[in-house]
């Protein structure tokens, strides 16, 4: 892909999470200059997930709190950073549910920090280099509400955040534009639909319900299953990151969304989605030769499907309208979700150990969210 802007250094937020370290393999082979990456490293965030990018002498990790102003301008000032890309969050809607602080505290005081601290780096750069710089503010489409049986969301849509994770990304949204109104912070939002794909934290529906199946364990399915989301392989979203960092316009947002023209399979109810999980598990590693299956005497992983109760305020229904990213940049997803699927659950079969770490200590795969 061509590079537009010759950064010297992009500093990514949160890119020991899932999203944030695919970005980075995406980014690295790109352009010449170098990727920071500055993360507080929660239960989420892993050096694990960056084991693969730590060889690179281009490649930096800074251990930080986005919260840290004082800490965010050395590092801006030191690495005289040239662009950023701001994934850093506390992402997990159960999780939101059960405590909201610590979303309000990360996603706006955090987000909040990083634009002032932008902010007073970006006054000092000379003329060209201000020109080149960037902020992009990853948000999610979460922050849109929930749809009705037809359409979709575009970049007009008005928000209407019912969880506390996206209500706390609304919030975020809103300082980043007032940061370009006010203050010509070249700054830019996308508003992604539900990724998949390696290095995701398995508390999340896909990767959740790969070890749960492997390991033989009920695969929960929130309400009636019938909710709709529009998945998107990761690094199809990552590589839209790019492209809008390169070429996407200061003060203007970008949707993204699975879908691609002409197909219907990017969108999925919450059921089809653990059933086709459940019959590419079946391919790589069939029942009758896991023992987990076989112990409890079961032929097919279905058969492990539990309907639970619904999560508090559950949106409905996502869809994304791409016509806006791809018509201006030329982007499109380019992972079918039988193509980004059947790659993320030879990845996690393959992966094993790195689940089995990440969860370590912090998390055993329990519900989450049901407080109200
Ligand atoms: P993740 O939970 O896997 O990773 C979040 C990362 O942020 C972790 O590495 C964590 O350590 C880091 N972090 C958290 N609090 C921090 C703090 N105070 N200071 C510094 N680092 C901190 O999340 P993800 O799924 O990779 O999402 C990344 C971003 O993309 C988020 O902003 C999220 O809202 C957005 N997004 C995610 C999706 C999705 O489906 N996963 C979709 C659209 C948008």
């Amino acid at each position: 892909m061509k590079t537009d802007r010759p950064f010297s250094s992009i500093l990514v937020t949160g890119g020991a999470g899932f999203i944030g370290s695919n970005f980075v393999s995406t980014a690295l082979p790109r352009f010449q200059g170098r990727v920071l990456v500055y993360d507080k490293l929660t239960y989420a965030g892993r050096v694990e997930n960056l084991i693969p990018l730590r060889k690179n002498p281009r490649f930096k990790f800074i251990k930080g709190d986005i919260v840290d102003g004082a800490r965010l301008l050395k590092v801006f000032k030191k690495f005289q950073v040239g662009a950023v890309v701001h994934l850093a969050a506390e992402t997990h809607v159960d999780r939101s549910i059960d405590g909201s602080l610590p979303f309000l505290v990360t996603n706006d005081i955090g987000t909040y920090r990083m634009l002032e601290s932008a902010r007073i780096h970006f006054n000092t750069l000379r003329p060209k280099a201000q020109r080149q710089f960037r902020f992009l503010h990853v948000s999610t489409d979460e922050v849109y509400g929930s749809l009705g049986q037809k359409g979709s969301f575009k970049e007009t849509s008005p928000l209407a955040p019912n969880s506390p994770y996206a209500a706390s990304k609304a919030a975020a949204d809103h300082w980043v534009r007032a940061a370009f109104q006010t203050f010509g912070l070249p700054t830019l939002i996308t508003h992604c639909s539900n990724n998949y794909g390696p290095y995701q934290f398995p508390e999340k529906l896909i990767p959740l319900t790969i070890l749960n199946a492997v390991e033989g364990k009920p695969l929960p399915v929130y309400g009636d299953g019938l909710h709709v989301r529009d998945w998107i392989y990761v690094q199809d979203h990552c590589e839209g990151l790019w492209r809008v960092l390169q070429r996407g316009k200061p003060g203007e947002t970008y949707n993204m969304g699975g879908q691609r023209a002409g197909e219907k399979k990017g969108k999925t109810t919450n059921i089809r989605m653990v059933r086709h999980i459940c019959r590419i598990l079946a391919e790589l590693l069939p029942p009758a030769i896991n023992p987990s299956l076989r112990r409890r005497g079961l032929g097919r992983y279905q058969d492990l499907i539990r309907f639970v109760s619904d999560r508090p305020g559950h949106d409905r229904r996502y869809a994304i309208d791409n016509t806006k990213i791809r018509e201006e940049l030329g982007w499109r997803p380019g992972h079918t979700l039988e193509s980004g699927l059947s790659k993320t659950v030879e990845w996690y079969l393959s992966h094993l150990d790195w689940c089995r770490a990440v969860q370590e200590k912090n998390y055993g795969r329990e519900r989450l969210g049901l407080k109200v």
